[in-house]
């Protein structure tokens, strides 16, 4: 499998010898039609709770299954639809596909987890976002404490007092707030006293090279204790190996995800794997 700099494509094939996008413009046109014909899918990948053992969440991700090219990474088209304003559809579609798998399993008694969504910052900046938010939510029928919306600083930073009113109507239907990345934006910790946010997720960058790197376990301890503090969750994202997981542990990390509990996958997977887990504990390493 293929790498391209600090988007490591290894869940996906590497398909060299077919034919690709030939323009930025043949992009946007194919992902438009993505959009309504339904080659858009979304993978699951879960967060485990390391105090109990117990998943906490599926973090939803997005995939273009593209009829000539196979499968394509969100890191070679979310930035295309974020220029071309498709993120906006893009982003409904993707939020209306998690509510509805999200009923699918309540329906069948099945993953008793809570689902995260991406919220890019077009979307999160467009004047209607939360409303509509909220409308798709409430027409698939399920409950909004359901989702947690993961939002990057640069999101929140640009208008503190309309980020304010956006997450304060979220958070009163009972929606989750995690700050994705955590550790890299442009951040002011100011917000997070005023802002109702409930996690913060660690930049992969930082737990990447946790057992080599001392200033890197530095900046993951301190921010463990801020959210410690703060009383905000933290969770370590990137975990690939047993030995980050065990300096994780002594950090006092409650929450994981990575490659070492699951890849992101499909939402079949997903149930293949983990529903046995409803009950009972996880075990890793
Ligand atoms: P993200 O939200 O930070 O998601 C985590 C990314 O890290 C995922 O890449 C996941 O596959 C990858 N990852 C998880 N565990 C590990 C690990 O142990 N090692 C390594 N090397 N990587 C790991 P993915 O699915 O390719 O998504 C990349 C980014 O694309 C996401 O980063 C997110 O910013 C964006 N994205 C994905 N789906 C959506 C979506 O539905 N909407 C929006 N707006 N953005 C999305
Ligand atoms: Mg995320
Ligand atoms: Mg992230
Ligand atoms: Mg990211």
């Amino acid at each position: 499998a293929k790498q391209t700099g600090k988007n490591k494509l290894i869940t996906f094939q590497a398909m060299p010898l077919l034919p690709r996008f030939t323009s930025q413009i043949h992009m946007e046109t194919d992902l438009r039609k993505a959009i309504t014909e339904n080659q858009l899918c979304l993978y699951y990948q879960p967060r485990l709770e390391l105090s109990t053992g117990h998943i906490s969440c599926l973090e939803a991700l997005v995939r273009w299954n593209h009829p000539l090219y196979g499968m394509i990474a969100p890191a070679d088209f979310i930035p295309i639809a974020e220029e071309s304003g498709l993120i906006i559809q893009l982003g409904e579609w993707v939020l209306r596909e998690a509510c509805l798998q999200k009923a699918r399993w309540l329906a069948q008694d099945k993953l008793d987890y809570q689902v995260a969504v991406n919220i890019s910052p077009c979307q999160f900046q467009d004047e209607s976002f939360a409303d509509k938010a909220i409308r798709i939510i409430e027409q698939t029928g399920i409950h909004p404490s359901y989702l947690e919306f993961e939002i990057t600083e640069s999101s929140i930073m640009q208008n503190m007092d309309k980020t304010i009113a956006v997450l304060d109507k979220l958070c009163a239907k009972g929606i989750s707030i995690s700050i994705d990345d955590f550790g890299i934006g442009y951040s002011s910790l100011n917000y997070l006293k005023e802002f109702p946010i409930h996690c913060l997720k660690i930049d992969r960058s930082f737990v990447k090279n946790i057992q080599s790197n001392s200033n890197d376990l530095a900046i993951t301890n301190a921010i463990i204790h801020l959210g410690h503090a703060l009383n905000i969750q933290v969770v370590a994202e990137g975990v690939e190996d047993v030995g980050q997981l065990d300096i994780l542990k002594e950090t006092t990390c409650t929450t994981i995800q990575g490659f070492l509990l699951s890849p992101p996958v499909s939402a079949y997977e997903i149930e293949q794997t983990f529903h046995m887990y409803d009950n009972r504990p996880v075990m890793i390493s």
